[in-house]
């Protein structure tokens, strides 16, 4: 047998349904070698059906006994079975499988793999197992990826049959120096493991991997950044007092450090591509405003993007603010600029006139040309995609990145994501600062939050209230921050008073509602998101966040972030929804616990996966299929400084072919997801 021989032709496949191979990907019998379980069923012993307890999952062997379909009266019907070993028999239901009577008749041998619930099994995977088969039954089985069409027990026979007939033949791409477990011993173990001790070893091997070629191309990605030539940007004392003149306030150690790093970037030959992290309120905006004028005192541009019209505006007012009686030209561009407006810009902008571009993705659009564009501030980087970071690069020759984030990024994702930028870090607050005060409330408790609001109002102070996000479309979302607003308008907030913001709301009356919050004319803000991210206003310093629930314990710590930006102590009260879990009430507790942003982001990507983190699905990592981000933080650490110090001996890979030929294989097409960095 050969490794590219037609997987189709093995026994067991020859009867599946055409294509279904196809759609798993399976070609050759190499593919099938490479077909890795989802999971593995410890079939060497089968606990009693009576010894079963409420709530656990279990793997359960016994014989159908019984099995029917049931109507029920909402026209929907479920196949209920029982199934019995000497011990004992326990209740199966499956929903939306009438085929499941003729294929499990009364006397079949089954294995189920389900949650017990009150005495019975609902849904479980099931296989039909004959009693002497060594393969199926008394090892530690795998459980594959399947499609319709094709049978577990097929698959499985069909994979060891491959495994028998050309695994010798598989080669291991990593250089030996590794030092790492064969990958065919490792490939052997993961399907067909004699004990728990040798899958984990094949596992980790075969996670190893996975991080180490996407490592490769991270690395590599950076090496191409660094030998690209940008603007080698000057600098001088004089340019520096003048600078610093500009800034209102001392900046902090880590505000120092941080514009050290991005400076030393900035003045050399290659583009920058620095990754600023600093939890919300630690002060990023200065920094950024300190290169920004570094690169304006080199004559080129700078574009600053924020992700909100909100934001841009507020950025646009901080820089203007700041660099009154310069010489420096502060515009504005957004969706909403008017078109006479927006021609005149677009035409200053091309011929130089323009020094500090602020806007939002409106700067993204093909029709805007800088003149020399040499600096690219992107705020709240996480609210961008990927693509739209590479639109606007392409836009100067190569200008130098800063992308910021308040989102503190786990370490795993700054490795993964983010593994071809460099990253500095603020991890102080600028002095006075005191922590925010978060309880979480039931929604009977919720009177404690608005009485707090009064309160800070009756000081003079102002508070938000935030509705959850119902779906991507801000239109939707309006309806329960609409609702809310009338409600408390009408109750617990009557004698204040209270502003509506959502993305319905127009923009020039949003930046009507701003500005009155900002003076004072209006206590409180009742909106979507969309008051989310950056909005500054030192006298906000109380916050209720509605359903809280429903959102990612990283919006929870932005949101939380736009109290408590001065000297005024603030509080966070965060309102579960009626039919909240007692899961999601532990998960939101974390934030009573912790204000450390790093904490809670590494606690959202354990429960909910990097989009949550990233607040987008286009965070453009690769789906690992055995490596977890999370859990396997210390092999993906090892595999990147194994990536990076291959590349250093021999950036062309060429010293080792195979390993070559594979990552070419891996990463063809799928290259320009790192073109960005
Ligand atoms: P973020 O990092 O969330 O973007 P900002 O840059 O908006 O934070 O800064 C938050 C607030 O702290 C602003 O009101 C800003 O003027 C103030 N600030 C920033 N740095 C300092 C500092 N070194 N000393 C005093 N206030 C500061
Ligand atoms: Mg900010």
């Amino acid at each position: 047998m050969l490794l590219s021989d037609p997987a189709g032709q093995l026994p067991g496949l020859g009867k599946a349904r055409p294509g279904a191979l196809k759609q798993l990907g399976i070609d050759t019998v190499a593919d099938l070698i490479h077909h890795l379980p989802r999971r593995h069923e410890d079939r060497r012993s089968f606990r009693p059906i009576l010894s079963l307890q409420d709530g656990e999952s279990a793997i359960v062997r016994g014989e159908v006994l019984s099995i029917r379909t049931v109507r029920t009266r909402a026209r929907r019907s479920f196949v209920q079975a029982s199934v019995g070993d000497e011990s004992g028999e326990i209740s199966v239901r499956w929903w939306n499988m009438p085929w499941l009577t003729r294929s499990l008749a009364v006397g079949t041998q089954v294995v189920l793999y389900g949650r017990v619930r009150k005495g019975a099994i609902t849904q479980p995977e099931f296989e039909v197992v004959s009693e002497d088969d060594s393969l199926h039954i008394g090892r530690i089985v795998p459980i594959y990826p399947l499609t319709k069409g094709i049978t577990t027990p097929a698959l499985r026979r069909a994979v060891h049959t491959a495994l028998e007939g050309a695994l010798h033949e598989v080669e291991d791409p990593l250089p030996p120096e590794l030092d790492l477990p064969p990958l065919g011993e490792a490939l052997r173990a993961m399907h067909f493991p004699p004990d728990r001790k040798a899958l984990a070893r094949a596992k980790r091997r075969l996670i190893f991997d996975e991080f180490f070629y996407f490592e490769l191309a991270v690395g590599l990605q950076r090496l191409r950044a660094k030998r690209q030539k940008g603007v080698a940007q000057k600098w001088s004392r004089e340019v520096d007092r003048r600078i610093r003149a500009r800034i209102p306030f001392t900046l902090t150690g880590a505000q120092e450090r941080a514009a050290k790093e991005i400076l030393e970037d900035m003045r050399a030959a290659t583009p920058m591509n620095r990754l600023l992290q600093g939890d919300v309120g630690s002060g990023k905006t200065a920094v950024a405003l300190y290169a920004a004028l570094v690169a304006i005192a080199n004559r080129t541009q700078v574009a600053f993007l924020a992700p909100t019209e909100i934001l841009a505006r507020q950025h646009e007012a901080t820089l203007t603010r700041a660099l009154e009686g310069s010489d420096v030209t502060v515009e504005l561009l957004v969706g909403g600029t008017p078109a006479a407006e927006r021609r005149r810009i677009l035409a200053e902008l091309a011929s130089g006139g323009i020094d500090l571009m602020v806007g939002t993705h409106a700067l993204l659009e093909p029709s805007i040309e800088f003149e020399r564009l040499g600096l690219v501030v992107v705020d709240e980087q996480h609210k961008f995609g990927v693509s739209q970071r590479a639109k606007l690069i392409r836009k100067g020759v190569r200008p130098d990145v800063l992308v910021m984030t308040a989102t503190p990024i786990p370490r795993t994702l700054a490795l993964t994501a983010y593994g071809d930028l460099d990253v500095s870090v603020i991890d102080e607050m600028p002095p006075g600062r005191k922590p925010c005060a978060t309880r979480v409330l039931t929604h009977l408790q919720r009177q404690v939050a608005y009485d707090a609001v009064r309160a800070a109002a009756a000081q003079g102070l102002r508070g938000f209230v935030i509705y959850p996000l119902v779906s991507e479309s801000e239109d939707v979302d309006a309806d329960a921050a609409e609702e809310g607003y009338r409600e408390l308008s009408r109750g617990f907030l009557r004698d204040l008073n209270v502003a509506l913001v959502t993305g319905r709301t127009p923009a020039e009356e949003r930046q009507r509602c701003m500005q009155a919050f900002r003076s004072g004319a209006i206590d409180v803000l009742v909106g979507t998101t969309v008051l989310e991210v950056g909005v500054d206003v030192p006298e906000a310093t109380v916050i209720v966040v509605e359903s809280a629930e429903r959102f990612g314990l990283s919006t929870l710590h932005q949101l939380r972030g736009r109290v408590g930006r001065s000297g005024h102590a603030s509080s966070c009260f965060l309102v579960s929804g009626n039919k909240t879990t007692d899961e999601a009430r532990t998960r939101l507790r974390v934030m009573e616990e912790t204000n450390d942003g790093f904490r809670i982001a590494e606690e959202d990507l354990r429960l909910r996966g990097p989009g949550e983190v990233f607040g987008t699905r286009q965070h453009g990592l690769p789906e690992f299929r055995v490596a977890d981000l999370v859990r396997d933080f210390e092999v993906l650490r090892a595999a990147r400084s194994e990536a990076f110090a291959l590349l250093e001996r021999d950036r062309t890979l060429k010293s080792w072919p195979l390993l070559r030929k594979e990552f070419q294989r891996r990463f063809r097409g799928r290259f320009d997801l790192y073109e960005v960095g």
